[in-house]
């Protein structure tokens, strides 16, 4: 738990969010800008900040966090059409909250990624 992080404060309910799915090590909720028809974030409820601060202790956690995102994927009849998974990192990565968290973006066609 980070005092100032955003995401911790979702985690912990002092801030709401539209939660879709939840389980002992992640939340998932929708994007509060979505880009897409569907675009719902998963948080790890652990604070990391960025993806640079991974190690291989949180290998099985990621692996979750890609498998509840295939699985909310899959509620919104995405599996077929398609969609896309994104992690952003620091600055130029265009990340703005510095908690990680795996962006499920699908619904429309996505073009590039710029
Ligand atoms: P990133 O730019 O990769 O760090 O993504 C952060 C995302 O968090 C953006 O897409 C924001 O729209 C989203 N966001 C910021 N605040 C909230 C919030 N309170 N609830 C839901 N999503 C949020
Ligand atoms: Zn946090």
């Amino acid at each position: 738990m980070s005092q100032d992080c955003l995401f911790c404060k979702i985690v912990n309910g002092d801030i709401p969010s539209d939660k879709v799915f939840e389980d002992d090590k992640v939340i998932a909720f929708k994007d509060i800008n979505p880009q897409a028809p569907v675009h719902t974030l998963i948080i790890p409820r652990q604070h990391i900040a960025t993806t640079n601060d991974l190690t291989i202790e949180n290998s099985d956690l990621l692996g979750h966090m890609i498998l509840t995102a295939e699985h909310i994927a899959a509620k919104n009849n995405l599996t077929e059409p398609g969609y896309r998974l994104v992690m952003n990192c620091n600055e130029q990565g265009g990340q703005t909250v510095y908690h990680i968290h795996l962006h499920i973006l699908g619904g429309r066609q996505l073009r590039g990624l710029g």
